[in-house]
């Protein structure tokens, strides 16, 4: 048995997944022709109360999508110096948009809007980049599944209105935010211009994301998708997969995120560890002693079969899934006792 914590995408697609994802109704979605993603996307944007949504093939793809929406080459993005968008989507930023990133020293991937103040008010000179968007991530990745205090969200909000500035949610995992501080998508639909979320992570689906926003964005979403090659056609086969993710692995999350914290509870008794990041969501962050070194204790665990992953630093990853049993769980909390 091998216990995959590396990430919430390695799940697999239970039956009753299988099960809808083999009947759906499917057409040619580059003719708007997929019945199964037409509906999904209206569910989508009605859940969040935006007025309109479109299914990518990833997360990266609708992130890019969104900048590119909101930008011209020679403009400048604000985030944090952990965002998905900056460290992991491959430069994209600069390939697809021409951008540049202006990165925020936050706090486990999250600033305040006394960070941004400053920077989103800057009058545009001829010499210097013109900030046009702000994007944040919720939960963070690289912050170890930190969730934002949704009135800080508020604010930033303000600062981007008064500023003419967009606002885009990296919302990869937001439903794990939404789990954990219980609140709802409305809210935040209700903040952002666009947003995008992953079926493919906590939600077990095996493909897909969304992005969300205005009408206006999503016609200009449908060209820039086609135009990267992300123009699919009988997609509603893993459309039924995300809708059968949206009504059936939301509120399990809880689950994930129990485990989580038992994981944090049994490392903070463990002499080798020297820091434990602290745990909101499905993600831990943990540093191991330098005796110990990261790489060599994620080859120990590797060797029982236990996969994890080294976020650089010294960072040391665990992911907790929809496919992380019970089973997993105990011979797990029972390897980190033993180490
Ligand atoms: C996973 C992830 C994405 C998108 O990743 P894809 O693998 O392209 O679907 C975007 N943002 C964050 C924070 C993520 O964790």
């Amino acid at each position: 048995m091998i216990i995959d914590l590396i990430s919430d995408t390695v799940t697999k697609p239970t039956k009753e997944m299988l099960d809808v994802m083999m009947s759906a109704k499917v057409g040619d979605d580059v003719f708007n022709m997929d019945p199964t993603v037409n509906v999904l996307q209206e569910k989508v944007a009605n859940l969040f109360g935006m007025e309109a949504a479109l299914f990518f093939p990833s997360g990266t793809m609708a992130n890019q999508t969104a900048i590119k929406i909101h930008t011209q080459p020679g403009d400048m993005v604000i985030c944090d110096k952990y965002a998905h968008i900056y460290n992991y989507e491959s430069g994209g930023v600069a390939f697809n948009s021409g951008v540049t990133c202006k990165l925020i020293d936050g706090n486990r991937g999250m600033f305040t809007a006394s960070h941004i103040k400053e920077l989103a008010s800057v009058k545009p000179e001829i010499y210097l980049p013109y900030t046009k968007l702000v994007s944040i991530e919720n939960t963070t990745n690289k912050g170890g599944g930190a969730c934002w205090d949704y009135s800080e969200i508020e604010k930033i909000y303000q600062i981007t209105k008064e500023n003419n500035l967009a606002f885009h949610l990296d919302g990869a995992r937001l439903f794990n935010a939404l789990v954990a501080k219980n609140e709802t998508p409305k809210q935040y639909g209700g903040l952002f211009d666009t947003i995008s979320i992953c079926f493919s992570k906590g939600l077990g689906a095996p493909v897909g994301s969304m992005l969300l926003g205005t009408k206006n964005h999503i016609k200009k979403a449908l060209r820039i998708r086609k135009l990267l090659g992300g123009g699919m056609r009988q997609v509603g086969f893993l459309a039924a997969a995300a809708n059968y993710a949206l009504d059936h692995h939301v509120e399990r999350l809880a689950e994930d995120h129990q485990k989580a914290k038992e994981i944090a509870e049994v490392l903070e008794n463990c002499s080798y560890i020297t820091k434990i990041e602290p745990v909101e969501t499905n993600i831990l962050i943990f540093y191991v002693d330098d005796a110990i070194g990261a790489d060599n204790f994620i080859d120990k665990m590797a060797s029982k079969n236990i996969l994890l992953t080294p976020m650089g630093e010294g960072k040391i990853r665990i992911v907790t899934h929809l496919n992380y049993t019970d089973e997993m769980h105990e011979i797990l909390l029972k390897e980190l006792k033993n180490f």
